[in-house]
């Protein structure tokens, strides 16, 4: 492997390090990082850290450096990655994936539209026009994805409140033909502004988000000339996606359904619950076209069947009136969002793909998704966000743990086990039928009268009190910030194995500044440790961290060895991989495959590197 940056910049693969423990790791990351090398190997993994400032390492030099090279060859970089992804995909004809991971403002969402320019900027080198237009619907969705269903807090001015799986798909000359969006777990509201006097007039809306209560605390520090042009880049986003004029008004006028919906204020008399003021309800009307009467009525009143099967309303009180308003509003901007992503599947689906005409179509996916949440406070969030991260884990688990097992196994090389934490028992105290938490809490939330959250967690402490990974404890009242009576406690997974993933991108946050010079020893170390980079650095050493088809490697080194410069005379081009080998006695780091090399340490290709670098 290439160590093409002088020492100076500290190691560029954290399998090189002297010792394998946090100081060193620490020491490197942040020695990388205040040199301006934000990116870093584990293997095959970019590790990341936010640079927070414009890094001019992205231009069309960068690309064509980067452009059908090997992971090594170059200093490490999510074009590596993105490259080795899509020559991966092109080569085997399979399909692959790129998972970006790390917390709220640790840089996924920039990454990720990193690769997607990068992908976009080396396929369709003949510039074929309808691939050009493809390509161009999936850049622009992401400035419309952003704009719905981002949100600006306090850990990140844009922080994404959604997962995001991102399908490319490309025919057999691995040129993109079209895509495939999945939103999940859509979190929070966040509105425009910035749209002109009299389209918000029309809306009944004032342009000051401080003015309402679901955009306030968002809006205390952006600049409106921003948020002017970022409103009209998504219009147009909007437009040249082909979403029509009809359309885009639906949109805002459910915007501002939602936004004078989170104003609303109740108040009671005399015992019945009424809305205060009159004028919002007619607004609403208004703007979903529906009578005064019936937003009234879904506002203040629910329908429950009683036992005897009929059907009758209820009326809320306060409380449950406020609860039923906002849970309204983000029901219908969830419905809102997901409809967005599906107009925009229907415009970049692959159409009218005949795989006999044109071979198979492979998919690159890009997933940004955000990591481990550890709050004071967890709410269901949190705890969907962490389920979605144990899955996502325990999929690795299984598929390159076997992936891993099958090579070797291929190619008749002995592999010592080595002890990972298999996840799947978290992912079953979750997920399993009857017993799990989702099912205790769906069943808690199906049955008929009070359900309180002590009931629902005496529940699980009976059906899980056993499982290892399961506690729960009584909080004494200071505790106390709703009406939480008790919490309950999964022991996630938080180390991790990666074994060969190429395609993984792991996203550090260097300080909560938003500081590009500042490196908060205390929290990059917590990141490093719950995002398991160590393990990975050692699960990656014990393993064999690189293989080459024997061709490959000659090819490469031969000029290092008498024996096989210009042109080896042996029978096989193992036999002369094993002169290299030996000549440079690293015989004792290696095994010999059917048609591969593999060496245990990359100290070793090193060596050769270094020796390659000197001859040429
Ligand atoms: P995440 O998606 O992980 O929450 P983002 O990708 O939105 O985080 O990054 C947060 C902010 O950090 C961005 O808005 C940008 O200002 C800065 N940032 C992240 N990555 C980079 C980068 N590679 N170069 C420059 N700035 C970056
Ligand atoms: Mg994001």
């Amino acid at each position: 492997m290439a160590e093409l940056e002088g020492l100076e910049f500290g190691k560029s693969d954290f399998v090189l390090l002297d010792e394998v423990n946090m100081e060193q790791f620490m020491e490197n990351l942040k020695l990388r990082f205040e040199k301006a090398r934000i990116y870093t190997f584990i293997g095959e993994v970019v590790v990341s850290v936010n640079p927070y400032k414009q890094m001019d390492i992205y231009g069309k030099e960068a690309i064509d450096a980067y452009r059908g090279r090997e992971l090594y060859e170059n200093p490490p970089h999510l074009y590596a990655v993105a490259d080795a992804a899509y020559k991966a995909m092109k080569r085997r004809a399979k399909d692959t994936c790129i998972v970006i991971s790390g917390e709220s403002g640790a840089g996924k969402t920039e990454a990720s539209k990193y690769i997607m320019q990068y992908i976009a900027a080396i396929t369709n080198p003949s510039q074929r026009a309808e691939v050009e237009s493809v390509k161009n619907v999936l850049l622009k969705s992401n400035c419309v994805l952003e704009a719905f269903g981002n949100a600006k807090t306090n850990r990140n001015d844009n922080s994404s409140r959604f997962g995001k799986y991102m399908d490319i798909n490309f025919n057999f000359n691995g040129d993109p033909t079209g895509g495939h969006i999945n939103n999940y777990l859509l979190e929070k509201v966040r509105l425009l502004r910035g749209g002109s006097e009299e389209m918000l007039g029309s809306l009944h809306l004032q342009n000051d988000p401080v003015n309402y209560v679901y955009t306030r605390e968002g809006a205390a520090s952006t600049t409106s000339n921003n948020d002017r042009s970022n409103h009209r880049a998504v219009l147009s986003a909007l437009q040249v996606i082909g979403f029509s004029e009809e359309e885009i008004d639906s949109i805002y006028r459910i915007l501002g359904t939602i936004l004078i919906l989170g104003n609303l204020q109740f108040e009671t008399d005399s015992e019945s619950v009424q809305v205060v003021g009159s004028e919002a309800v007619s607004d609403i009307a208004g703007l979903t076209t529906t009578e005064p009467d019936n937003v009234t009525k879904s506002l203040l009143y629910r329908t429950v069947a009683t036992g005897g099967g009929e059907v009758i309303e209820k009326g809320h009180t306060e409380k449950e009136a406020c609860f039923g308003r906002d849970a309204f509003a983000k029901a219908l901007y969830e419905r809102l969002f997901c409809w967005i992503v599906a107009r925009i599947n229907a415009v970049i689906e692959v159409k009218d793909y005949n795989p006999v005409l044109h071979g198979k179509n492979t998919v690159i996916g890009v997933l940004d998704i955000y990591g481990f949440e550890i709050f004071d406070n967890n709410s269901f969030e949190q705890f969907c966000i962490n389920y979605c991260n144990e899955k996502l884990q325990q999929l690795f688990i299984e598929l390159i743990l076997r992936q891993e097992q099958d090579e070797y196994q291929r190619e008749g090389i002995t592999w010592q086990h080595i002890d990972y934490f298999n996840n799947q028992i978290i992912v079953d105290l979750v997920e399993q039928p009857h017993k799990g938490i989702i099912s205790v809490l769906d069943e808690a939330c199906l049955t008929v009268g009070k359900v309180t959250d002590t009931i629902c967690l005496e529940s699980m402490d009976a059906k899980l009190g056993q499982h290892p990974h399961y506690t729960s404890r009584k909080l004494t009242p200071s505790d106390k910030t709703m009406e939480f009576h008790r919490d309950f406690r999964i022991r996630h997974y938080a180390g991790d194995v990666t074994y060969s993933e190429p395609y993984y991108v792991r996203c550090i946050k260097p300080n909560e500044m938003k500081s590009p010079v500042l490196f908060d020893d205390a929290r990059c170390q917590h990141q490093v440790a719950y995002l398991g980079l160590l393990e990975n650095v050692r699960v990656r050493r014990a393993g064999f961290a690189y293989r080459q088809p024997y061709a490959r490697f000659l090819q490469r080194y031969k000029m290092t060895c008498e024996y096989t410069w210009p042109n080896h005379l042996m029978e096989t081009d193992r036999e002369a991989v094993e002169a290299i080998v030996t000549q440079h006695g690293f015989q004792d780091d290696v095994a010999y495959g059917h048609t591969k090399l593999f060496v245990r340490t990359p100290r070793s290709l090193f060596t050769l590197e270094q020796e390659r670098a000197a001859l040429i």
